[in-house]
């Protein structure tokens, strides 16, 4: 698609726009990648790509956080042209580079053709006018006069204290007021309990939280649910569980996956599990490959919700995955105390927490706070635990795989 085959195309995403109050689900033509589906809500008032794309985790040029800026440019050319209407950043995002990037990468098109995110950074906050100083500089990182969508980033129940107490929420509605945040709204990482009552504060736009078929039962349900009671669009965040759920399916949960619909890639299926949920604006993916990003366009144009049958398969495929990755570890503590200090049971306990029900950061934090000397490099590979373990588990070998899999 050439620049001015890509302007009719944004003419005709405007044009749909226009048409307020028409059915809720629409495509819009895009000849060479298909047709992206696109949702629509009332209180958003512009069509948005069902996918998104997150700004977090671009191709990078080394060890640091910088963006490979050409690598990055294709990625955003080949999304618009597939029909990608949504980008999301944040003031953290490579140490504050995304924000640059997206600018840089974004502006080469015209505004409207394009929804930017942006996020307040709460933990840094601490009064009005430094949130004044850090909306200022995003939108020159950004180059725009404004956010299509703008949250306060991260919230939680203690956070939210803070933020009360900083009187972002006012700040953020004064400048929804000048036109400078079209739509407002808050992304959640914390105890279900402390959702609702963020929720009724003010009148949101949207809000964005964790939400896919692994964590659905856990947290996420439960905060669709209240978003969804108070008319409020959801933006899904970790579709795909930090890509645990695209890459680190036990190949038992993957064949059960494969045999219900050939072809189809894991990701696929947790993307249309999550995306087939009515009040989901948009569901945001951290491409950082081509190929991902080709595989993604082609997975939502056009979108193909899940099946009740379908669901099935994935619950399967789901217990097949939680109880396949779990040490059999009874807890018994005959192999303690490890010569080296390594918590061996309280390692495995966590590890079956994790692969269950817990999410990722929590473990990986509660791991970190056995403290160097008890995680699982601390393991000099003397075998005295193997002898005692009556489950007979490779402890070593299970101690390198779980490190791995939270820390590597
Ligand atoms: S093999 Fe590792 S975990 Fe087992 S007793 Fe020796 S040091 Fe401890
Ligand atoms: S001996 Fe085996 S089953 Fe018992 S706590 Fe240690 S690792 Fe778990």
């Amino acid at each position: 698609m050439n620049r001015r085959e890509f302007l009719k195309t944004a003419a005709a995403i405007a044009a749909l726009t226009a048409l307020g109050g028409c059915k809720k689900e629409a495509t819009v033509s895009s000849k060479k990648q298909g047709t992206m589906t696109y949702r629509e809500f009332p209180g958003i008032g512009a069509k948005i790509s069902l996918l998104g794309y997150g700004l977090m985790r671009m191709p990078k040029t080394g060890q640091g956080p910088e963006i490979d800026k050409e690598k990055g440019f294709a990625l955003i050319d080949k999304a618009l042209k597939g029909g990608i209407n949504y980008f999301d950043t944040a003031w953290f995002y490579h140490d504050g580079l995304s924000e640059v990037f997206a600018g840089e990468a974004l502006s080469r098109y015209p505004r409207e053709s394009y929804n930017l995110a942006s996020k307040l950074p709460m933990r840094l906050l601490e009064s009005g006018e430094q949130a004044e100083e850090i909306f200022n500089k995003q939108l020159e990182k950004c180059k725009v006069d404004y956010f299509d969508f703008y949250l306060l980033h991260n919230l939680n129940g203690p956070l939210w204290e803070k933020t009360l107490a900083n009187g972002a929420v006012d700040f953020a509605m004064t400048l929804k007021g000048k036109g400078k945040i079209k739509r407002l709204g808050f992304s959640f990482h914390g105890d279900n309990k402390d959702f609702p009552k963020i929720l009724d504060y003010t009148k949101w736009d949207f809000v964005q939280i964790q939400a896919n078929y692994f964590d659905w039962d856990n947290f996420s349900k439960e905060q669709y649910e209240e978003a969804t009671k108070r008319g409020i669009p959801v933006v899904v965040m970790e579709p795909l569980r930090g890509g645990e759920l695209a890459n680190n399916l036990r190949p038992a949960a993957v064949e059960v996956l494969e045999e219900a619909k050939p072809g189809s890639t894991p990701a696929q299926w947790a993307f249309r599990f999550i995306a087939s949920k009515p009040n989901v604006l948009t569901v945001l993916s951290g491409m950082t490959k081509m190929e991902h990003l080709e595989e993604n366009l082609a997975t939502f144009s056009p979108f193909e919700p899940i099946t009740p049958e379908e669901e099935q398969v994935l619950a399967k495929a789901l217990q097949i995955y939680k109880e396949d990755g779990k040490v059999p570890c009874t807890g018994c503590r005959y192999c303690t105390p490890c010569p080296a200090g390594v918590a061996i049971p309280d390692i495995f306990k966590l590890y079956n927490e994790y692969r269950t029900k817990m999410r990722k950061r929590d473990a990986v934090r509660e791991y970190e706070n056995l403290g160097k000397d008890a995680m699982a490099t601390a393991c000099v590979e003397c075998g005295a635990c193997l002898k005692k373990c009556p489950q007979s588990i490779d402890i070593p070998k299970e101690l390198k795989r779980i490190h791995k899999e939270l820390k590597g």
